[in-house]
């Protein structure tokens, strides 16, 4: 008998009539003689209420306090659907993360799993019976609940498809797959049969939140086979895979954006050694992550300007972190944007292929599209700009690069 893990998210259990319908889709995975472990995330803007509920409540609430909040949402929906199935004469039980227990450290807020113990629930599915885990959840082992970073109910799901070895892992969601880019935002987006891990990671590192990117790291390391498809329609959806199978292909597999960013630039700072060091460690020791970073020497090796971008969601912990350390330093002005969008073009076949820095910048320049920031890696390219035109430089880039239906 095959185990499958199904994943639902937040607009698959919006409401109950959904929930229901979602059990009815369960029932048909374990006719075709599949075991379900379900994981589930909180109904669709549950979570968004309860950070609004911590936030009313204090500026600066306990991380701890935080996480046994956000948790509650998705405890909700498992004990639901539970009780959706059973009205389907389906014996099920729902999970708490910390009942699994899914085990992680105690970073609350942006938890990493460590173990997830497998004795308990391998009993419990011996009874033929559904496991529906609260996603988005763990428990650390000073005995807190923890939570994963937004969007980890994915996370989740891989991460219980490989510690349990199962068949396969499907992740439902509000759209039938992974596309080349956004389609709520482009509507001549392509949906893709197939995409690679690596291709998939780099999409979801750059903001495409179809999958949290932690999932796809997990399930590029465990060879879980994931696929994203619809929880509203019977669609085939998007396979993650190791190796791309078509032998030709265009060059770029998608466009992603991140409205998230912050830019923040040090101006005047001393062009001597060990300064970048001093700034980003001090970044470094609040788990801060750095994206883009452009520094360049000075014609007289006096100063520099520093300029690099984070999440929009640390930039209070990040000037307060950067302030102290400015006498130190010597920097002379500390400015932040947050009106700034991220745009990426990702593709495997940028390692093999030229010309797609020269397209990509023509095109924005053709739409008046003036660019802050850049930065590369192997297969992507990254622009910084402004907010006002991210749809224009999405809808333009998608165009350029053939991308279109
Ligand atoms: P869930 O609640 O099911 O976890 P999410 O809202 O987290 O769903 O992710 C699905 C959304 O991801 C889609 O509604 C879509 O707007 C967005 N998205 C961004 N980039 C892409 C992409 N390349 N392909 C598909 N969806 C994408
Ligand atoms: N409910 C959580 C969130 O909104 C986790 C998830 O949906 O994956 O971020
Ligand atoms: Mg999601």
């Amino acid at each position: 008998m095959k185990l499958v893990v199904l994943k639902f998210g937040g607009t698959s259990v919006a409401n109950v009539p959904q929930i229901k319908k979602i059990a009815l889709k369960i029932k048909q995975e374990i006719s075709q003689g599949n075991k379900v472990i379900v994981v589930v995330s909180a109904m669709a803007g549950v979570t968004n209420n309860l950070v609004d509920l911590v936030k009313s409540t204090s500026d600066t609430p306990a991380f701890s306090e935080y996480d046994v909040v956000l948790s509650t949402g998705e405890q909700v929906t498992s004990a639901l659907l539970t009780i959706a199935l059973d009205n389907l004469n389906i014996k099920a039980r729902s999970w708490l993360g910390w009942q699994v227990p899914i085990i992680s450290d105690k970073s609350y807020g942006k938890a990493i799993i460590e173990e997830i113990k497998t004795n308990h629930i391998l009993e419990f599915l011996k009874t033929n019976q559904v496991a529906v885990i609260s996603g988005f959840q763990g428990i650390s082992k000073e005995n807190r609940i923890t939570t994963l970073g937004r969007g980890g109910s994915d996370t989740s799901a891989v991460a219980i498809a490989a510690a349990f070895s199962a068949e396969r892992c499907d992740i439902y969601t509000d759209v039938d797959g992974v596309y080349t880019t956004d389609p709520r935002i482009v509507k001549s987006a392509k949906k893709l049969d197939q995409i690679t891990y690596e291709e998939m990671l780099e999409l979801a590192s750059q903001g495409a939140k179809v999958l949290q990117t932690r999932s796809v790291a997990l399930a590029m390391k465990y060879n879980v086979k994931l696929r994203v498809l619809s929880s509203f329609e019977d669609l085939p959806g998007t396979y993650i895979i190791k190796e791309e199978r078509k032998m030709e292909k265009s060059e770029i597999s998608g466009i992603a954006h991140s409205l998230n960013e912050a830019k923040i630039t040090l101006s005047g700072v001393p062009d001597e050694p060990g300064q970048a060091a001093e700034i980003f460690g001090a970044l470094a020791k609040y788990s801060i992550n750095v994206d883009m970073i452009v520094q360049s020497s000075s014609i007289n090796h006096e100063a520099t300007d520093i300029t690099f971008t984070i999440p929009e969601s640390d930039l209070m912990t990040a000037e307060s972190t950067i302030k102290k350390i400015q006498k130190k330093i010597g920097f002379r002005k500390f400015i932040t944007e947050t009106n700034v969008v991220k745009i990426s073009v990702i593709g495997n076949s940028m390692r093999t292929q030229s010309g797609v820095a020269k397209t990509m910048f023509e095109t924005l320049a053709n739409n008046q599209i003036n660019i802050h920031v850049i930065s590369t890696s192997e297969i992507k390219i990254s622009v910084l700009i402004s907010s006002d035109y991210y749809e224009l430089a999405m809808r333009s880039l998608h165009s350029a690069f053939g991308l279109d239906v």
